[in-house]
């Protein structure tokens, strides 16, 4: 068991064990980020699904998932992001 810090809500948590198919990104967002930071970008209706509709994202397409793996590093506050992460939910 290891615990983390979040960099996005500060808090001290245990690192997610799941797989996350993050690819070189995995071991990162680990890290610095906890469950249920997660979970808020993962869930239905969360900020994933938001950034793949507001930008009308296509996953098949090289360029969506890059611009996918931009807003989720900003989301999560990750460093060597030149994107700002904006949240239209509200
Ligand atoms: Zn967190």
């Amino acid at each position: 068991m290891s615990e983390i810090q979040c960099a996005k809500c500060g808090k001290t948590a245990e690192m997610i064990a799941e797989n996350l198919f993050l690819g070189k990104l995995e071991k990162e967002v680990k890290k610095n980020v906890c469950p249920a930071c997660w979970n808020e970008w993962t869930r239905p209706g969360g900020a994933k699904t938001m950034v793949i509709n507001e930008y009308q994202l296509n996953l098949g397409d090289e360029g969506g998932r890059e611009t996918l793996k931009k807003q989720m590093r900003a989301f999560f506050m990750l460093p060597d992001t030149d994107v700002e992460f904006k949240d239209y939910r509200h």
